[in-house]
């Protein structure tokens, strides 16, 4: 008898609807098969959208019936904290979070002089394998659903929201999350419809409510989807990881270059760029001796200056493992003194939260390293 309870209570946690990852209407007849009438969805929806309530619980306009059905039936919150890491500049945080499956992801929040920008994760692992990434060592657990990917945007916009919120940061308060880049673990492209549901959740008025223009999509270069992305109307901005401007070094660091060649590549960029009439990013991590001579940043030069774009000069984070070291600070000066002579806009982006981990998929490495040990 037990063991039959058992398989039941866990068949049925299995089968909890996860709320964030319903649209408004989805929400809606979800109540209604509750019996609820619809002015209840819209409140569940502002409690999450513009409050980001994280419980049941404080959900203090709903019947508490209704509440206590809902945490029986129904996931809020698809994150639990792991670990959280404030730089020592306390300028940088860095979440580890669990999902439900128990797979873990990344998430980091930087603060600047005016904009609070998050690193937001679109897959738990990733399948690029781009040989210099620390997510890529692990490979590919599976994909994130919209509400995972939405979930890490309103844990941090809850947290700049609460003055009392720990670990403390420098901050002005109450404040709230102004830039989203999706260069967390994970290719966004390779998780084209549930990045793009949620994208649309974070730019929805009725929801999150995020300008399109502060947000960044991240990808490695899977060209059918920029294809794709320059017809959804969003004005997301796309970045482009190249890190090197010829396929015989491009196929090294990037192995899905064996698939999409750099000049096919920059063409659908070319494609994009026509269409959206929108400035694309390049970025271009500067790795000793090996992807940042004078040679190559004239022909990266020469291949970019038709493109309405700028060069984000990335210093490597070296990782465990890896062979490959950042550049002198002289040589990226020199690499990109040379892409302004072609005409190339080129800046070095500063580096973040170094001793905290922040890096790409280093914070769930070093914690599955510590578990191993
Ligand atoms: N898959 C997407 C987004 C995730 S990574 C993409 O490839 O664009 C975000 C950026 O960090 C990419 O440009 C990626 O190449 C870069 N990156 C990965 N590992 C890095 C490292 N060790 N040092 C510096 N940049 C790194």
């Amino acid at each position: 008898m037990t063991e039959i309870n058992l398989e039941i209570e866990s068949g049925a946690t299995m089968e909890k609807v996860a709320l964030l990852d319903l649209s408004l209407e989805e929400l809606t007849e979800y109540l209604a098969r509750l019996g609820q009438p619809a002015y209840r969805a819209r409140q569940i929806w502002e409690w999450i959208y513009k409050r980001y309530a994280r419980s049941f619980d404080e959900m203090s306009n709903l019947p508490k019936v209704l509440r206590e059905q809902l945490k029986d039936e129904a996931i809020l919150y698809p994150l639990t904290i792991v670990t959280q890491i404030v730089s020592q500049a306390r300028d940088t945080q860095k979440v580890l979070f669990r999902l439900p499956d128990g797979q873990t992801i990344e998430t980091v929040l930087m603060v600047y002089d005016k904009r609070r920008t998050l690193c937001i994760s679109s897959q738990a692992g990733c399948a690029m394998g781009c040989t210099f990434c620390a997510t890529a060592q692990g490979g590919l657990a599976r994909n994130l659903s919209a509400g995972e990917i939405v979930a890490q945007v309103l844990f941090f916009a809850g947290f700049l929201a609460d003055p009392e919120a720990e670990p403390q940061m420098d901050l002005e308060r109450p404040t709230a999350v102004t830039n989203i880049v999706l260069m967390g673990m994970g290719e966004p492209m390779h998780n084209y419809d549930n990045v793009w549901t949620a994208l649309r959740r974070l730019t929805d008025g009725d929801a999150f409510g995020l300008g399109a223009r502060n947000i960044t999509l991240s990808t490695v270069g899977l060209i059918p989807m920029i294809d794709r992305m320059a017809e959804e109307g969003l004005q997301i901005n796309l970045a482009v990881s190249l890190h090197a401007p010829n396929d015989d070094l491009r196929g090294q660091l990037v192995p899905i270059n064996r698939r999409w060649k750099v000049d096919d590549l920059l063409a659908a960029v070319a494609r994009y760029i026509e269409k959206t009439h929108r400035r694309v990013t390049f970025e271009y991590a500067l790795m000793r001796g090996v992807n940042d001579s004078p040679e190559l940043a004239a022909e990266l030069g020469e291949k970019l200056a038709p493109l309405l774009c700028h060069v984000n000069v990335i210093p490597l984070n070296p990782i465990p493992d890896s062979p490959f070291q950042p550049t002198s600070d002289e040589d990226t000066e020199r690499f990109v003194q040379i892409l302004r002579e072609h005409g190339v806009p080129a800046t070095v982006r500063l580096r973040r939260g170094i001793e905290i981990n922040a890096g790409c998929g280093q914070l769930r490495q070093a914690s599955a390293a510590r578990r191993a040990a």
